[in-house]
């Protein structure tokens, strides 16, 4: 969260809200309209395929940061790249966030998957003026020639595991698959679409994971990550498709479904934890304040207007 009356105050709220103390109360649910995270494994290959999709969720997220259309293309496809992470989470309320710092003119964005489905998070610059109106942005524009993801599992009061990777040609999939295969020393193939409007909102978030195990068919996995590159490369339209016509592009078309759970946006903020970070400055310091002042939390956009008497 931030406040508006100066900056030591905003990175204590961001690191406030960053611990993922994680409370049941205050979450907001909407649509799940295109919210959706599905598994299949092939049989026969014994490779396993995670598609997340994402779109609405996006939509309202960036409709909430007013974001433009170049950085709500990037929080697009973190947030289905994180999604793809949180099929991993064990419990409902473990939380997996996605980082990237980057040279680049958009700065990174940090999200956030929840066991539950949940999904929020941000892009460190919200408008991209030189790039919006221009067509499609390319990663190495926008994001710079390199690039540092960052990936941190929690449950309330306690990290699991966390890791943290280097990439050049920096793209968000590529920091996935690197993620998954320095960190974890897990195959996978990664492709993710994200594409917005000129309103700024998403037309999809959507992406695809598939994971070879040890005991998984090498060459088979060899053609399916083949695939899954060439679909990364037209990802927005080639990504716009079916289930089952993904899984027949990447040469998996017998997979079987093996659940779907739903995607959601949601943020813990409230009135009650942005009240409860006012009540946490000293008296003196409060007596400074105007009667009421906008807390803004940077996960959602929300913006709350509290009274600090
Ligand atoms: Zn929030």
């Amino acid at each position: 969260m931030k406040c508006n009356y100066g900056a030591d105050k905003f990175f204590l709220f961001a690191a406030w809200l960053s611990v993922s103390i994680q409370i049941n109360r205050g979450m907001w649910y909407n649509s799940r309209m295109q919210n959706e995270l599905t598994r299949y494994l092939d049989h026969e290959t014994r490779i396993a395929v995670v598609i997340a999709d994402c779109t609405a969720a996006a939509g309202e997220l960036a409709r909430a940061h007013l974001s433009g259309p170049t950085a709500s293309c990037y929080l697009a496809r973190a947030l289905a790249g994180v999604a793809l992470l949180g099929s991993e989470a064990s419990t409902s309320d473990e939380a997996v966030t996605f980082k990237l710092d980057c040279p680049g003119p958009l700065g990174g964005f940090l999200v956030e998957a929840t066991g539950a489905g949940t999904l929020r998070g941000y892009t460190k610059i919200k408008v991209l003026n030189d790039f919006d109106g221009m067509g499609a942005p390319k990663d190495s524009s926008v994001l710079g020639p390199t690039g540092t993801f960052e990936v941190v599992r929690s449950v309330p009061g306690k990290i699991l595991a966390s890791g943290a990777v280097a990439v050049d040609k920096c793209t968000v999939a590529s920091g996935l698959e690197t993620y998954f295969t320095q960190s974890l020393q897990r195959r996978v193939a990664v492709a993710l679409a994200g594409t917005a409007g000129d309103d700024g909102v998403p037309t999809i978030a959507k992406g695809i994971m598939a994971e070879c195990p040890p005991d998984g068919d090498e060459k088979s996995f060899a053609n399916v990550a083949a695939e899954i590159t060439l679909l990364g490369r037209k990802a927005e339209t080639a990504l716009a498709v079916s289930d089952r016509n993904l899984l027949s592009k990447i040469g998996l078309a017998h997979a079987e479904p093996r659940g779907e759970s739903p995607l959601s946006f949601a943020c813990r903020c409230s009135r009650e934890r942005a009240e409860a970070m006012l009540a946490a400055i000293p008296v003196e310091e409060r007596k400074s304040l105007p009667p009421t002042i906008d807390v803004t939390c940077h996960m959602c956009g929300r913006t709350w207007t509290v009274p600090t008497a």
